[in-house]
């Protein structure tokens, strides 16, 4: 008898927590060739005809799934539909399609088929990835009238299956926003990211989801088992005794933690020797404040903002971003709220402002370095989180900072901001802390300086990993040299940790490493005061937290700095602290 196959192990951008095993059922949308028709001169106005009636009924289900979303999770996420909705009032979609019908009497499906390759081919031209969205969403809303057109059969059909993974090259928002969730337990793709729409959707569902899995869907096959952890991003074809023992053991710890929420929530993150850690929450969206808050979260250690920007036609406005800061300031009543103004930039930049096409994105216009052209941008969104101060411990974060000039420059924009809402006699307080995020090697080595212009200094370990050792952290060919735990990052922790203890400002870390048991470990021990996770994690970090001696943490954390490599410091933190090193 042949040996059963070894199971393949694929790693990804962990995209929506949770961990699930399943059967594969491969999701297979790509559209198909459109004929070249051409039609005859009176057919001309029928095809008009056709292609608006498309549009039509385009229009009417996006805005069935908008209102249904919206009554399931919320005016956030439905928002998530708006750019393709807006794409039907497009000039370029509809009077260019219009043109070819009218013009080159092409048959609607083609006429319309042609002109969205054409959009497809001039938006890829530009190098952003945050056009990848876009294109998404374009490509979404292309199955959907071509569909209408050539009455294609419905490419989402999922059978009558249950315990369903989804495995497809990408997915769409409007496939997750309708997922049946009774029968579809994750998702896995081979593109997307943390970030793209379809994930944030998988998230507030709360479906587990691994995204960026280069070759994921074909490599699965329909009906094999696939487990599916959308913490670490690992994902596992056909499991072994071996691999669904380890699945086993996982999910019952998650399920263990559940059944203990209040329980773990009312204790304090506090080590076995008494060392207080702040525990606060990472939020994509408001909506998560309250699962952060029944998970015993000390506050809000980032909230990102970009959800009001990204995949907006138009700059969001005041009064929305006052009551989205608002209402998380008032879940939160009794604790920080640090609210990190638009990260644009990178992989994110909304389509309402002009995005110069760069080379290299992740080295170009981000973060603060976005302030001086967008003045009235962030002019809003400082009032707006001004104003939710009056409700609050709110607090503002400035991301990818370099330099102590640069957050000077902001204060005197917030100086601004409050002196037009006092004259305008609105209520906010005086006392709104300004801090920096530490997320590159210029920032981490000049932190004594920036300490003395900031309140407080948060590190975002994704992007400071990502600087250091110069590793897109986007690329999954690249995930296996994105080493969180690289030697070159904890010796630039330690400083950042240090200029803050002397300079008397906290320092906490909410990057993703702030989430793994033995990056939480390193951070404690080199002297980070808090840190913040995504809401799904709270629980077992705070269990680390509190079964760690800080004694301990600090020696192995300190021998750490001398290791040669990654590697190294690994197998010393699990020589040094054994059991706890090693997750479930
Ligand atoms: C980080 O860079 O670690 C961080 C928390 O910010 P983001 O992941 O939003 O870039
Ligand atoms: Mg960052």
């Amino acid at each position: 008898m042949s040996e059963p196959a070894a199971p393949a192990v694929l790693e990804g951008f962990p995209a929506a927590e949770g961990i699930a095993k399943g059967t594969v059922r491969r999701i297979v949308w790509s559209i198909p060739e459109v004929a070249h028709t051409v039609v005859r001169a009176r057919s001309v106005d029928r095809e008009l005809e056709r292609f608006r009636a498309a549009l039509n009924d385009a229009r009417r289900q996006l805005e069935t799934l908008k209102s249904e979303t919206e009554a399931r999770l919320g005016l956030v996420e439905a928002r998530i539909f708006d750019p393709q909705i807006l794409m039907l009032d497009d000039p370029d979609v509809v009077e260019g399609t219009e043109g070819y019908i009218a013009e080159n009497h092409l048959a609607a499906a083609r006429a319309f088929d042609w002109r969205m390759l054409e959009l497809k081919e001039r938006w890829s031209r530009t190098s952003h990835p945050m056009v990848l969205d876009r294109l998404n969403d374009l490509a979404d809303l292309k199955l959907r009238v071509l569909s209408r057109l050539l009455a294609l059969p419905e490419p989402w059909e999922l059978g009558p299956a249950s315990g369903v993974v989804a495995v497809a090259r990408d997915l769409t928002p409007s496939f997750v926003a309708t997922l049946d969730t009774d029968r579809v337990v994750a998702l896995a793709t081979d593109e997307g990211t943390r970030t793209s729409h379809w994930a944030i959707l998988a998230r507030s569902l709360q479906i587990p989801a691994v995204a960026g899995l280069n070759g994921v869907s074909s490599r699965a096959k329909d009906g094999q088992v696939m487990v599916v952890d959308g913490r670490s991003g690992r994902v596992v074809i056909d499991p072994d005794a071996r691999e669904a023992e380890r699945f086993e053991l996982r999910r019952s710890a998650i399920l263990g933690w559940s059944r203990e929420i209040a329980a773990i929530a009312r204790e304090d993150a506090v080590t076995l020797d008494r060392t207080r850690v702040v525990l606060r929450a990472n939020l994509d969206l408001p909506g998560e404040a309250a699962r952060a808050l029944e998970h015993g979260a000390d506050g809000v250690g980032l909230f990102r903002t970009e959800f009001l920007v990204v995949g907006r036609n138009r700059a969001p406005e005041e009064e929305e971003q006052y009551r989205a800061y608002r209402s998380v300031a008032e879940t939160f009543a009794d604790h920080p709220v640090l609210i990190r103004t638009f990260d644009l930039g990178g992989d994110k930049f909304p389509v309402f402002l002009r995005a110069p096409a760069e080379e290299n994105p992740l080295l170009g216009r981000r973060g603060v370095r976005v302030f001086p052209d967008e003045t009235a941008l962030f002019l809003t969104q400082l009032r707006a989180i001004l104003r939710a101060s009056a409700h609050g411990d709110v607090r503002i974060m400035v991301p990818l900072v370099n330099t102590a000039e640069e957050i000077v420059s902001v204060r005197r924009l917030l100086r601004t901001a409050r002196d037009q809402l006092r004259r305008e006699g609105v209520p906010f307080s005086e006392q709104v802390e300004l801090g920096a995020m530490i997320e590159t090697p210029a920032a981490a080595l000049q932190a004594r300086q920036l300490a003395e212009q900031a309140d407080f200094l948060s590190i975002g370990t994704n992007d400071l990993v990502q600087y250091t050792l110069a590793v897109d952290r986007t690329s999954t060919r690249l995930a296996h040299l994105f080493d969180e735990l690289h030697p070159a990052v904890l010796r630039q922790i330690a400083m950042v940790a240090d200029a803050g203890r002397r300079s008397g400002v906290e320092v906490s870390a909410c990057g993703e490493m702030a989430a793994r048991p033995l990056g939480a470990l390193l951070l404690l021990g080199l002297g980070v005061e808090g840190l913040s996770v995504a809401w799904p994690s709270l629980l077992e970090i705070k269990r680390l937290i509190r079964r760690c001696r800080m004694s301990a943490v600090r020696a192995a954390a300190s021998a750490a700095l001398s290791a040669p490599a990654g590697c190294n410091v690994r197998q010393g933190l699990r020589e040094s602290l054994g059991d706890l090193t090693s997750p479930p």
